[in-house]
């Protein structure tokens, strides 16, 4: 290789095609098969695959050599690289969090009933404090006129807790304090608590209609969670707050509605990030519409009826609930896993068998970074750049005509990108997947074993 570049990750981006042909651990060769011991390793491996690796050309040997030490070279600096990365990861995991072990640390404030805001309440209304290790809460307390307004709360779990606001609450941040008397520090937010006459009046709220657009969505996916209601209120136009609420019924995310028409059909979608802009975890959340006043809108008999249905069977939708998931799984249909990274020669990626022709979905979202044709390895080959994920990239190889998409061009999360084929050096028909850390693929990140993530996603999608 290049001996005028600092790192293995120069040298390939200077080549027009950072795929080369060159030999194993280099560059970002999909299918080179080893010889000797390796290869019979291999041909038990994946007998699929190894059927016409008997039929290669071995490497010459100049460049295996060159290779060989470039490739030592590259993973001593993947695995210091790897080393470096765990160290914080480990020390951050012992601690529970950035927190002090055992005492809460509370990251929002909202109001739940007798709201005048968000985050602006009444004596007598409900509050929802969510943060970490909220479970062990003995006492909220809120700022008073003579002291403290302490009050037990009405509810706590491990993410949150519920409490009602005392009539000698004022403006203020809140805090929360455990059984040992210990209290968390004050809440980022203030809470503001004014007179219960601002209240508006909108008159009871009744949903009549709703609908979900999908039970699984994806983040920057093709389907969005868009849920499709109509309300009905005591005035002609109605000031909404819709809330996205987690598993435990924490408020992940509040949205507003100003003057919607009474009785009218509307439609709201959230973008699947938290009030404080990180994409939300994994997992299940719901719809919650109430008035500007936190008052949850009472649901129709018919609505109410489908949602019982749907806590007993899995096959009815929750006309309001949805899951929402990092990254599509990037096959559509039957599959095994064959290969996965080193395979005794280097292999940068996982091998998916399926049937040529099964569709290949984006993993995750982003900018095409490259689409290119290299022969002796990867064949057709599309590289994204991922949208939310710290600059990793992924990479697609194999697929039997050039994707659809242009470099520079945008993918959403579960589009599909092409098909599975056997282009380059492969012996069947396989999706040659690769993930790269930040800052992606020949950008200077290096390879990631994709294994877990691809049976995470596999058991979902
Ligand atoms: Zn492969």
């Amino acid at each position: 290789m290049d001996s005028s570049s600092g790192t293995p990750y120069t040298v390939a981006v200077d080549t027009p095609n950072p795929n080369r042909d060159s030999g194993r651990g280099g560059g970002t060769n999909g299918e080179i098969f080893p010889q000797g011991a390796n290869r019979r390793q291999q041909l038990l491996r994946s007998a699929t695959l190894s059927a016409r690796a008997r039929q290669l050309t071995p490497q010459a040997p100049t460049k295996e050599h060159l290779n060989a030490r470039n490739s030592k070279r590259f993973f001593a600096i993947a695995l210091m690289t790897f080393l470096a990365g765990s160290v914080p990861a480990i020390a951050a995991n012992s601690g529970g969090g950035l927190g002090v072990p055992g005492v809460p640390q509370i990251t929002n404030v909202v109001c739940l009933s007798g709201c005048t805001k968000v985050r602006a309440t009444t004596p007598g209304g409900t509050i929802q404090i969510t943060g970490t290790q909220m479970k062990s809460t003995r006492l909220v307390r809120f700022a008073g006129e003579a002291g403290a307004a302490k009050v037990k709360p009405d509810l706590t779990s491990a993410t949150r807790v519920e409490a009602t606001v005392p009539q000698k609450a004022i403006t203020g941040r809140v805090r929360v304090a455990t059984v040992s008397g210990t209290f968390s520090a004050p809440s980022p937010q203030t809470l503001y608590v004014g007179p219960a006459g601002e209240l508006p009046t909108d008159g009871e709220l009744r949903v009549t209609d709703a609908a979900i657009s999908t039970s699984r969505a994806f983040q920057f996916g093709v389907k969005k969670p868009t849920l499709r209601y109509v309300i009905a209120g005591g005035r002609p136009t109605l000031d909404l707050r819709i809330d996205v609420t987690g598993k435990s019924g924490e408020v992940v995310r509040s949205l507003f509605r100003k003057e919607v028409e009474s009785g009218s059909s509307q439609t709201v979608t959230w973008n699947g990030k938290t009030t404080d802009g990180k994409l939300a975890a994994n997992g299940a959340y719901s719809y919650v519409i109430r008035g500007a006043d936190g008052t949850p809108a009472s649901i129709s008999a018919r609505i109410s009826r489908i949602r019982k249905k749907a806590a007993r069977s899995k096959k009815v939708a929750d006309p309001f609930s949805f899951r929402i998931y990092g990254y599509s799984f990037p096959l559509r249909g039957a599959h095994s896993y064959g290969d996965g990274i080193g395979a005794g020669r280097g292999h940068q990626g996982v091998d998916l068998l399926a049937g040529c022709g099964t569709p290949i979905l984006a993993a995750r979202g982003g900018t095409v970074y490259y689409n290119d044709y290299q022969a002796g390895g990867a064949g057709n080959y599309l590289v994204i750049n991922l949208r939310g994920a710290g600059r990793r990239s992924q990479v697609y190889m194999h697929m039997p005509t050039p994707s659809r998409f242009k470099v520079g061009q945008k993918v959403k999360t579960g589009q599909r990108i092409g098909s599975v084929g056997t282009t380059g050096r492969s012996s069947a028909c396989h999706l040659h997947f690769e993930q790269w850390s930040g800052p992606g693929w020949y950008q200077g990140g290096t390879f990631m074993d994709p294994l877990g993530s691809l049976k995470r996603w596999d058991r979902y999608s």
